[in-house]
């Protein structure tokens, strides 16, 4: 088989890279998009969620088939002594298949003009002037070259192109390794997302999130976390009460393994001709648990503007990127970031008990508290856990937040 020639390559079919490959093909490039796995979508590596927020900021339609539940709260478990439901809207959210909304998207792409091909691994490249020129592309075990003019790197977070490009890689510290089951539960499941934070995770979190009253998935990331994931996650699957009671290990239908990026492109999204997008530029919001979407949406710009480019034949409108990524996620990019850093640095504070510290992460995460109201909540760590609480929900009486927090005694 021979490739055509593309002004546009788009190596990675995740949101961002099918996102990206529509985006330039409905701008009039030809766009070649390829994914080195056989079926796109498959094997799954993420918990599947997405927050309704960013759905219905983008107007992004789910694919028929693609959303298997519909969440209206999200649960935060901290330190076992403290559990916290949040109804804001930001905390609503849709379980998605992704085997079927990736393959969808990627459907798009084709639907939309651009040339896709499954089993397409990217292995080469030639530069020029800090441009890729030439790309090897193993399609179904025939090497192929193409020349295209713009490169997308949507292939994720260890993307091959930084690697042949010598871009610097999101080091151990800038890694979540994630581990996820999806199980059938003893009885049904509230639907509603959970979120665990606590010493026996480590720095991360564990989740349920329901596909259906009786199936989730069920997993954790971590940075930094040690040893066999399979082990972790059994560890903590038959020794965190909650969890024993909802699921047996012995019922596990698929088992889902990947690493998560935290936000964050070491020197910026585009080098060269090379417009980096989705997990592979950082562009996620990992302390929230969202990726998916802001892939999408930063895919979505790569494409657009590097059709712009094309069409104009003026490699300079590649530096829009940056701009277009900040008009449309500007925002929740950076407060991901800001969000991480203060998360970072309550877990790095060892002068805060561990269960302690899981709590406040907790606190920041769902955001009842910020930053600059760690000194208050620290107080209310250490008050009697029936003070604790009441003061929690002065707290958020105070705030207006829709939100209730109650004990939980499984310390
Ligand atoms: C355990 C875990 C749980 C998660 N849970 C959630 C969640 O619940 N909600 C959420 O929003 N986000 C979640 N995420 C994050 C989310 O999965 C990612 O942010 C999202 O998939 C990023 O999309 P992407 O298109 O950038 O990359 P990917 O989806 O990773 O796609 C990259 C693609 O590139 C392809 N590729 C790689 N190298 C090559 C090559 N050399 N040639 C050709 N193709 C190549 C890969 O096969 C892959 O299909 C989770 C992540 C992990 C690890």
């Amino acid at each position: 088989m021979m490739f055509k020639e593309c002004e546009v390559l788009v190596v990675g079919a995740g949101p961002a890279g099918s996102a990206a490959a529509t985006a330039a093909a409905e701008g009039g490039a030809e766009t070649l998009l390829i994914d080195r796995k056989k079926e796109i979508g498959t094997p799954v590596q993420c918990g599947e969620v997405v927050g309704e927020t960013l759905l219905k900021k983008l107007n992004l339609k789910l694919p028929p088939g693609a959303q298997a539940a519909k969440l209206d709260h999200t649960r935060f478990m901290l330190d076992r002594r403290v559990q916290l439901t949040s109804r804001e809207p930001y905390w609503k959210a849709v379980t998605l298949e992704r085997k079927i909304f990736d393959k969808a998207l990627a459907a798009k792409a084709a639907e939309a003009g651009a040339m896709v091909h499954a089993d397409a691994r990217l292995t080469d490249i030639e530069m020029e002037d800090g441009n890729v020129v030439e790309a090897t592309i193993v399609c179904q075990g025939v090497e192929e070259k193409v020349h295209p003019k713009v490169v997308i790197a949507a292939d994720g977070v260890h993307s091959t192109l930084s690697r042949l490009m010598k871009v610097e890689l999101f080091t151990e510290k800038a890694l979540a390794k994630g581990i996820e089951y999806e199980m059938v539960s003893s009885r049904k499941l509230p639907m509603g997302m959970q979120i665990f934070l606590e010493p026996e995770v480590g720095l991360g979190y564990g989740w349920i999130i329901p596909k259906g009253p009786r199936r989730a998935n069920v997993g954790l990331a971590a940075i930094g976390m040690q040893g066999n994931r399979r082990d972790r996650l059994n560890d903590w699957l038959t020794t965190n009460p909650l969890l024993m009671d909802l699921f047996d290990v012995d019922k596990v239908i698929e088992v889902k393994t990947g690493d998560a990026p935290l936000p964050g492109f070491l020197g910026g999204p585009r080098r060269g001709n090379v417009l980096f997008a989705g997990d592979a530029a950082g562009q996620t919001l990992a302390f929230v648990g969202e990726g998916i979407i802001p892939s999408y949406a930063c895919g979505q710009g790569a494409g657009t503007v590097a059709a712009a480019a094309v069409r104009l034949d003026d490699m300079s409108r590649l530096d829009c990127y940056e701009r277009a990524i900040e008009d449309l996620m500007g925002n929740e990019l950076e407060e991901g970031g800001e969000l991480k850093d203060s998360i970072l640095d309550v877990w790095m504070d060892e002068s805060i008990p561990a269960g302690d510290r899981t709590v406040l992460c907790g606190l920041l995460m769902s955001e009842v508290m910020f930053p600059e109201e760690l000194e208050e909540a620290r107080t209310m760590l250490s008050m009697s856990r029936r003070a604790m609480i009441g003061a929690m929900k002065e707290a958020l009486a105070k705030r207006r937040a829709r939100a209730t927090v109650s004990a939980l005694n499984m310390r």
